[in-house]
């Protein structure tokens, strides 16, 4: 049978939000595909974690115990996942376009000569059809190209796997469905001591100033939140209903806030119940981060603003005037 397979990230024996979503959107795919949901894991004492993989739908794990792939480095992680790949071949391959995926997959794209599609927010099967040939149940990668400026649909229909990373938060984790689990296969890591060129000698951790991806109340600040009054008003609004600050782009730009805070196509993607919009246009890069939020609430001045054709609510107005009226009226 066909597989979908995920690589799955861990620290620790703690599995990555990214890699359940994955193995979610993998299901999905293998429903269109008549395929089977597999993950391949690496790292040591995994065995106990993994089954719950299960409750997301995935069939089998592949793992690689070995106590040198505790820590991540390049070489031996792409060259373990290439031997799981080659010994089961699966059908598609997707990786977490985090730091430690974005690493891995180009190299094992390159190992296989395989296609890969950075960054996509958007999987679906379907056909393609290049000259005379027709590919049917092809997988088709949708990602943000030119700047945002087009949504471009990626295939690479004939080479094995077709590979694909996905950032943190774009795709929808469904709720798990507790008491199934995945069967875990132990695979050799094929390692020698000349695949390990680098040590880890020390883990050093910067802890996020904020977890956007994890907030369910955000209030965000663009470039026309930007004097300080105004951002004030703005983090005052989510302290007073219980929502954290962010922000867009040119923020970040001009040294405001730190990274973590912002939101988009080169920022976090949320997926909040409430996403109060103040002062932000709306331009496809801040839509990319946002748009899948429950409730999107926009304030702006300009009543033709991008943003308003996303919004649930829009209130045309200078902020200064409306975040106050907004606070008085929730703590009324
Ligand atoms: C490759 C690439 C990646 C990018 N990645 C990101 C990303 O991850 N995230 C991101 O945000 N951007 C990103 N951008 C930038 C993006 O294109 C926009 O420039 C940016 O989102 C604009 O931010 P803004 O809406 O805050 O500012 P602007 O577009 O300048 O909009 C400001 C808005 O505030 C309104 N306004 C002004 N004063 C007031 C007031 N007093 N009251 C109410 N409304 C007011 C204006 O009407 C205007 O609509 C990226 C761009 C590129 C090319």
């Amino acid at each position: 049978m066909k597989q979908v397979m995920v690589f799955v990230e861990q620290i620790d024996g703690r599995i990555a939000d990214v890699s359940s979503e994955l193995i979610c959107e993998a299901r999905r795919l293998a429903r269109e595909l008549d395929a089977t949901v597999t993950a391949v894991a690496l790292g040591s004492k995994l065995a106990g974690v993994l089954p719950a993989l299960g409750n997301y739908g995935c069939k089998t794990v592949y793992c690689v115990e070995d106590e040198r792939l505790s820590h991540f480095t390049s070489h031996p992680y792409a060259k373990s996942v290439v031997g799981v790949i080659r010994r089961h071949a699966p059908a598609i391959v997707l990786f977490g376009a985090t730091i430690i995926g974005r690493d891995m997959a180009p190299r094992i794209a390159s190992a296989l000569k395989c296609g890969l599609t950075a960054d996509c927010t958007e999987l679906r099967s379907g056909e393609h059809k290049s000259l005379k040939q027709v590919y049917p149940k092809t997988l088709l990668q949708v990602r943000p190209a030119f700047g945002g400026n087009i949504m471009a649909t990626i295939v690479s229909p004939e080479s094995v796997p077709s590979m694909a990373t996905v950032r943190p938060g774009v795709m929808k984790l469904d709720p798990p469905e507790a008491g199934l689990s995945a069967e875990v296969v132990m695979e050799e890591s094929g390692l020698t001591p000349d695949d390990f060129l680098t040590e880890v000698v020390e883990v050093v951790r910067r802890e996020k100033s904020v977890n956007l991806g994890a907030a369910q109340i955000i209030v965000a600040a663009g470039a026309g939140a930007v004097a300080p009054a105004s951002i004030a008003l703005v983090r005052k609004l989510a302290q007073t209903i219980g929502g954290v600050v962010a922000v867009s782009r040119p923020l970040v730009d001009a040294g405001l806030f730190p990274h973590d805070h912002q939101v988009g196509q080169t920022g976090a993607t949320v997926r909040a119940n409430l996403y109060i919009a103040c002062g932000i246009s709306g331009q496809i890069q801040h839509r990319a981060g946002m748009a899948g939020s429950k409730r999107i609430v926009a304030i702006n001045s300009d009543p033709d603003a991008p943003i308003f054709r996303i919004a649930h609510y829009g209130i045309v107005g200078d902020l200064n005037e409306v975040i106050p009226k907004m606070i008085d009226a929730y703590k009324n």
